[in-house]
């Protein structure tokens, strides 16, 4: 089987299904890890993880691991983190089913537990199948019981992870120095002069304003119920492309995902190349948040590619508490 996209849509996933003669998309899962696995980018243990899910609209996610070199491995994404963060981007609310390469470690079975109704996730580890045949599932609660998680800490209100956020923020207006609004000489980027940016980036500065945007977009649709410190970061390649990625918490802190993470799983999601290609990149935090990005991302970006500058714009919350789940 050729290597998967990052999201099959509903009916080619139905078509996949009956053309290999599998009785629904849930057999699919299984049949697609090992060619999803080729999509991993583990360059520190080349240990490919490969986790496949089926949301509740029907559409099929792929997720992998991503190592990055000259990092600390807690920057790594986990193939289960990389698939529920897909599944926020593209709005899917709810992921029934998972078949993954290796049993989910410890971190990703508590990632997990920021869904609601996580207990019932069905999951199939493909290397403790026996045959190709066996296609049976079993509960997060099996892989994770006596869980501790979201209804510890919040109320039933407050949006879990795969729900809509919005965390009415808006920009402060007034920008540190080397962030100012009219600050868009780029020219440091990747070392590329002014005009080599216009051609290789069809004209970025025109695209600035949009990754600020996307960027606040993220932050607006993070999920930070813990410290009411949300965080979003938008990336653009050198074609102009911009990919986002919104803060994930966890309610056990350590399994969090930042939102450079998420960017890069949306840039990799999206068909993104080398890291080197990443030629402009934006973050929106709280200026006095408990829980900062900034330094974090610096360090991250400098890793993945070295000559790309980084641009922090800071945000307020328009309202003093977190939004609550929109009523039905
Ligand atoms: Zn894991």
């Amino acid at each position: 089987m050729d290597q998967p996209r990052f999201v099959i849509e509903a009916a080619e996933a139905e078509s996949m299904a009956q053309s290999l003669a599998l009785p629904s998309v849930r057999h699919l899962l299984p049949a697609l890890v090992r060619p999803a696995q080729a999509l991993a980018r583990p360059p520190i243990s080349n240990y490919h993880v490969a986790a496949v899910g089926l949301g509740s609209d029907g559409r099929v996610f792929v997720g992998v691991n991503l190592e990055f070199p000259g990092l600390p491995l807690h920057h790594s994404v986990h193939a289960e983190q990389f698939l529920v963060t897909s599944l926020k981007a593209h709005g899917c609310p709810r992921l029934l089913a998972l078949a993954v390469s290796a049993a989910p470690c410890g971190h990703c079975r508590q990632f997990f537990q920021e869904l609601r109704n996580s207990s019932a996730i069905q999951i199939l580890v493909t290397s403790q199948n026996k045959q190709i045949s066996d296609v049976t599932f079993k509960p997060l609660s099996q892989f994770l019981p006596n869980q501790f998680g979201p209804y510890d800490l919040l109320d039933d209100q407050t949006p879990l992870l795969l729900e809509p956020h919005h965390n009415a923020l808006s920009l402060t207006p007034i920008i540190s120095d080397d962030n100012r609004e009219n600050h868009q000489n780029l020219s440091n980027c990747n070392g590329f002069s002014e005009n080599d940016h216009h051609n290789l980036c069809n004209g970025f500065s025109n695209n600035s304003a949009l990754l600020k945007a996307a960027a606040m977009e993220a932050a607006n649709e993070s999920h930070a119920p813990y410290t009411n410190c949300p965080s979003g970061m938008a990336l653009m390649d050198c074609e102009g492309k911009v990919y986002k990625g919104s803060y994930a918490e966890s309610a056990a802190y350590n399994p969090t995902l930042g939102p450079f993470q998420a960017a890069l799983i949306a840039f990799v999601a999206g068909g993104g190349g080398g890291y080197d290609q990443i030629v402009a990149a934006a973050l929106v935090e709280k200026e006095e948040a408990k829980v900062k990005q900034e330094d974090t991302a610096r360090l991250l970006l400098k890793a993945v590619s070295p000559k790309c500058e980084l641009k922090v714009f800071h945000c307020s919350s328009s309202t003093a508490n977190f939004c609550k789940k929109a009523p039905n």
